[in-house]
């Protein structure tokens, strides 16, 4: 998972490309990278660590021009480091792209440009896609390159880079210093346009747009190619026929809850899950004196399962939020680094029975801690509420979810069932995840009731199995090996989702 902005105007966009990139640092703290096309020039400017941190009016002053785009970065493939930060530059004829996504046939793209003798500078995978496209675009013509030539290079790039992305770039084209946008087939990774004072931003996040005061258009349509000029126009260009398949795992823990993604608010979703895990909760007929979120993803549908079950809702920890990386650590020290981020308040768990709700568990190791945490402090009992069901398949489309062997519920594991997961199964996955997390009870809201806070349909993969962007057991096994190598280079294992 990563962020990117894109801006094209009448005005200098560096500045505002920060602006927007800070509303997306949740998406990555790794590394930022600004870069601007301005009278044949490409500047960049690329640093490891925080946007407000290590961009200020220097560098903005370095980077002139009226299109540009930024990228925040949290590896999945490729190391942590500046070498793999975006955006990317390709000297022919001139174009920088950033994405937020994975290319699933990276490795067949890398082995194709060996093949034309261009050598790779890192282990992105944005990287291969853009040599590709500028290759293509070189072989229509050398230079003056207009609009349909990028249509026809993009289409002939995406015959070797499949996955789920969205991508900005910015290039000079039918003359004019543009910016275009592009997202998978499926559209399961995020991207959305608006406007502001006749300059056109493009964004993984509305929120970006908001912190920029620009209006909201809509999204990146699934498997179209977005063009936006300087005097504000814009073309719109199929590349693959598509059908809309965002993530899930957007609404439920990574998107900010202020943005609106394919047309639906991810506060408002969030609070859905809420009542309908209230609704589950409730046929168990169990007590609790009060609610308490594990922050901070959990809030409103803590907030809103509250109110269905009319309980106090109370908040329970303070979090830290300068701790910074987690780095691996021996057991003990992990324990205090948790304390160190998630410090709970005593009087509000002592004597009581607590209904703590979180968003998803995927290993549990952080709740089983968080949850010895409560248990420290006197409880008198601990249930367990979780809007989404468990994570049972790891994420091949961005997000960093373990491997099979490192996932808390490894029920119906080994391939997707035929048949949905039925009451009885429901609970007794919920018993042993109890018993392994050390609670009295939990919940978890199932697939179908997660679905049906939806109005459009959702990859839900990492949930159900049903991958909807078929990967091969190679590519899966390459994109596990990446992972692994990144996370034992980098040292730490801040992307892994916990
Ligand atoms: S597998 Fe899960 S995390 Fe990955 S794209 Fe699909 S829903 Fe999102």
């Amino acid at each position: 998972m990563c962020g990117f902005v894109g801006i094209v105007g009448r005005q200098d966009c560096a500045a505002d490309i920060l602006l927007g990139l800070q509303a997306l640092q949740h998406r990555g703290q790794d590394a930022a990278g600004v870069g601007t096309v301005h009278k044949g020039s490409f500047p960049i400017k690329r640093r490891s660590g925080l946007v407000a941190q290590n961009f200020g009016p220097e560098e903005i002053e370095q980077l002139p021009g009226v299109a540009g785009i930024g990228h925040v970065r949290y590896p999945t493939l490729g190391s942590g480091t500046l070498r793999d930060a975006q955006p990317f530059f390709f000297r022919q004829p001139g174009v920088l792209m950033a994405h937020n996504g994975n290319f699933i046939s990276v490795r067949h793209m890398q082995e194709y440009l060996a093949d034309e003798s261009v050598h790779l500078m890192s282990r992105c995978d944005m990287e291969p896609v853009l040599c590709i496209f500028s290759l293509e675009l070189m072989r229509i013509r050398r230079k003056n390159h207009t609009v349909d030539d990028a249509l026809i290079a993009l289409r002939n790039t995406f015959r070797h880079a499949q996955g789920a992305y969205s991508l900005v770039g910015t290039l000079v084209l039918d003359g004019e210093e543009s910016l275009m946008a592009v997202r998978d087939p499926l559209g399961i990774r995020p991207a959305v346009w608006g406007r502001r004072n006749g300059s056109i931003i493009v964004a993984s996040e509305s929120v970006a747009l908001d912190a920029l005061n620009a209006k909201l258009e809509g999204d990146i349509p699934p498997g179209d190619l977005m063009v936006f000029r300087p005097d504000g126009s814009v073309e719109q260009h199929n590349i693959h026929p598509g059908k809309s398949t965002p993530c899930i795992f957007e609404y439920i823990y990574f998107a900010r809850p202020d943005s609106i993604m394919n047309g639906a608010s991810v506060y408002g979703v969030r609070l859905e899950l809420g009542r309908k895990l209230a609704r589950s909760w409730k046929t168990k007929g169990l007590q609790a004196d009060v609610v308490i979120p594990v922050p901070d993803t959990s809030r409103p549908s803590a907030n809103a399962l509250a109110e269905e079950l009319g309980l106090p809702f109370r908040e329970g920890f303070i979090k830290n939020r300068y701790t910074g990386r987690t780095f691996i650590m021996q057991t003990a020290e992990r324990t205090d680094a948790l304390r160190l981020k998630l410090n709970p308040i005593r009087s509000e768990f002592t004597s009581r029975s607590v209904l703590l709700v979180d968003d998803s568990i995927v290993r549990g190791s952080t709740l089983q801690r968080t949850i010895q945490l409560v248990r420290d402090q006197g409880v008198r009992a601990v249930h367990l509420a979780i809007h989404s069901p468990p994570v049972v398949h790891p994420c091949y489309y961005d997000i960093d979810m373990s491997t099979y062997e490192e996932l808390a519920a490894p029920a119906f594991r080994s391939s997707p069932r035929e048949e949905p997961p039925t009451q009885k199964d429901h609970q007794e996955i919920e018993e042993r995840l109890a018993a392994q997390l050390g609670v009295d009870s939990l919940t978890y809201l199932p697939l179908s009731g997660l679905k049906s806070a939806f109005t459009h349909t959702c990859c839900a993969a990492c949930f159900d199995g049903n991958y909807p962007l078929p990967i091969s057991d190679e590519a899966r096994k390459w994109i596990e090996t990446d992972r692994n190598t990144c996370r034992t280079a980098t040292g730490y294992q801040q992307n892994l989702i916990l």
